[in-house]
Order: structure tokens, then sequence, then C-alpha cells
């Protein structure tokens, strides 16, 4: 019980996206509730109705929200009920709705893209005022009052799109700071162990086929030796431009070590690693121009096999690898090794 209830704080943790739609759920369900029930005793129907409806919707979204992961679609929902929820309150309460404005601008910046907030904000709002102008007397007391309604929510939603476009490029910023090396913009090491993690378990669920390459160039302490560390590292963005050239899309490209980078290749069986091994090792031999000559690549590769752990599925793309180089580098070796009837995962199916 302990561990499902650190594994939920473990997801609220590394999931903004949830954390806010989980938070702002709650204040929603408790801030909304009582007064749905005021309403109720009050015998405001229509009122009543609608907060019902806003605290179940925002049950149901919350739900959906941590079931399927997807935080997309619940975060325009609930801004949408929401956005909808509180334009019949300000319609149906005049003034004394107009409060729920200000944290619903807010709200709404904070559950999906600043572009999408600021369209939704602008139909709130133009919908207050075409219902002033339609049926006057209804929203607003007088003119004045709603054109300052208008300008303090319209400074409001600017000041948060400015506030919430930042916050968004810079948590962008910062995932691409954290998950790629800085020198060859390939992805790191902390990225890899992710990746190879989700590839052994989607593996696992849906029977995807995976293989890895891990390459390693030749020889590269000699240019750093002769020409200098700089020399290497302008080695080093080259061979990642080539490799990214000559993969493919879906492929992903890790720097794991010094100049040890490893390809992932999802939907790729023995024959098609084997290819795309030999064809990178050639692009390399052909198109790689150190400071004293061609530079080469040793590459090693595995498929994955089912009930494989992926450290034992990198160890054998690392032997291959070693094989690789003590057979005189620049090749490619793939292990062809059958999977032991004894590794085998027992199927109860
Ligand atoms: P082998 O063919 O056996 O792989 O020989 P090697 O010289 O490539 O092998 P080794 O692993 O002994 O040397 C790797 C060298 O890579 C050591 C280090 O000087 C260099 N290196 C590691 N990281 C960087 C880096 O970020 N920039 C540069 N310029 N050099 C690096
Ligand atoms: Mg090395
Ligand atoms: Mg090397």
């Amino acid at each position: 019980m302990a561990m499902q209830h650190w594994r939920l704080l473990k997801r609220l943790r590394r999931d903004f996206q949830l954390s806010i739609i989980t938070l702002m759920g709650l204040f929603g369900i408790l801030g909304i509730s009582p007064y749905a029930v005021y309403r109720l005793a009050e015998g405001n129907y229509l009122v009543a109705a609608a907060d019902t409806i806003i605290v179940l919707s925002t049950l149901f979204a919350v739900l959906y929200a941590w079931r399927t992961g997807d935080t997309i679609k619940p975060g325009i929902y609930l801004a949408g009920i929401f956005s909808v929820g509180a334009t019949l309150i300000v319609i149906n309460l005049g003034v004394n709705g107009l409060f729920w404005i200000y944290p619903l601008i807010l709200f709404n910046f904070f559950m999906v893209s600043p572009g999408r907030a600021w369209v939704i904000t602008a139909l709130v709002l133009t919908a207050l005022v075409a219902h002033a102008l339609l049926v006057p007397g209804t929203v607003f007391d007088s003119h004045y009052q709603m054109v300052s309604f208008l300008v303090t929510s319209m400074m409001a939603s600017a000041l948060t799109f400015i506030f919430a476009y930042r916050t968004r490029s810079q948590r962008d910023q910062l995932q691409t700071l954290a998950s790629h090396d800085p020198l060859t913009g390939a992805r790191n090491r902390r990225a890899m162990n992710e990746e190879l993690k989700i590839a052994v378990s989607t593996h696992r669920r849906h029977g995807n086929s995976y293989g890895v390459l891990v390459m390693d160039l030749d020889h590269f302490k000699q240019v750093n030796d002769n020409y200098g560390h700089q020399a290497g590292d302008q080695v080093l963005v080259e061979f990642v431009e080539l490799i990214k050239e000559s993969s493919r899309q879906e492929d992903r490209l890790f720097r794991f070590g010094g100049e040890e980078f490893l390809l992932l290749l999802p939907n790729t069986t023995n024959p098609g690693l084997l290819a795309a091994a030999n064809q990178l090792q050639q692009q390399i031999a052909t198109n790689l121009q150190g400071p004293g000559g061609p530079v080469t690549v040793s590459i090693g590769g595995a498929i994955l096999r089912s009930g494989e752990q992926w450290g034992s599925w990198l160890h054998r793309a690392d032997q291959c690898l070693y094989q690789a180089k003590s057979a005189g580098r620049n090749r490619s070796i793939i292990d062809e090794t059958p999977q032991k009837l004894s590794e085998q995962p027992v199927s109860n199916s």
C-alpha cells in the first residue's frame, strides 16, 4: 500500500501537467460542490445544474488523465467546461458572478497551451459582452462597468499569456538541456536509459522489434593526441551529423560515452540491422574527414530478445563491438547467436 502511494507521488512529481490537472480538479470539486448545494437549496436550479455538471466533468477529466496519461484532452475539456460554466453563471448572476472570470483566466492558462487559452478566454469575454449588449441590464450595471471589466480582464489575460508562454519555453529548454549532449546535440546517457527501458516494455507488451547499434570511433585518441582536443570535438560533431543524415527518422541517436554512441532502431529485424550497420559504417569511412585523414567507426549490434533485460541486450551488442575492434576495426558485427530455449520466457497462453 505504501508502495502504491509512493508511485502515485512519483507520477505527480514527474508529470507537471498531471499535477496541475489534479490540483485544479480538487480545487474545482471542493470549491464548487458547496455552491451546487447552496444554489439547489436556494431554488436556482439552472446554476445548481451548471455547478453539478462542472463538478462531475472535473472528476471525470481527472480520472481520465490518471488512467490514460493523456493530459492534453482533459486539459482542453476542463478549460472548455469551466469557461462555459462560468459564462452561464455570470449571465445568470450578473456582477456577483464576474469575480469568477479572473481565476478562470488563470485556470485556462494553466490547463492548455497559451495560444488555446487565449482563444478560449477571448470567446468567454466576447460572449459576456455580446449578451450584455443584446439583453441590456443582464450582466453589467453600466457601460462604464463593462468597459472597466473588459480592460482589467484583458490585462489579466495578456500578463498571464506572457507568463505562461515564458514558462512553457523555459520548460522546453530545460527538457532539451537535461536530455541532450551539449557538444553534439545527440541525446545523452540519461535519455538513453529511459528510451531503452521504454523499448523493452513496449516489446514486452506489443511485441515490437528493436535493434541497437553500439558505435565507437577507431583510434580516436590519436586525433586528440596529434591535433588537439578541439579537432577531436569537431570530428564528434561531424560524426553525429553524418549518422543523423543516414539513419531513419524514427531511429534515436545517443552519446553515452566520450566517442561512444548508441543508435536505437525500432521495427528492425536481424538482416535490417546488419544492413543499417554496414551502411552507416561505409558512410563514416567515406565521408568523415578528420584533420589527419578519414576517421572510421566500429559497430556492434543486437536485436532485443523476448524476455530480455536491457542490460543484457546492450551487453550482447558491446561484445560484438569488441569483436569488431579485435578483428581490425572499421567493420560491423551483429549478434546472430540464437536465443537459448532456457532464456525464453515461459508463455502461459
Ligand atoms: P579504439 O579504436 O580502440 O576505440 O581506440 P580509441 O583511441 O578510440 O579508444 P580509447 O577509448 O582508448 O580512446 C577514446 C578517446 O576519446 C579518449 C579521449 O581522449 C577521447 N575523447 C573522449 N571524449 C572526448 C570528447 O568529448 N572530446 C574529444 N575531443 N575527445 C574525447
Ligand atoms: Mg571508446
Ligand atoms: Mg574508440
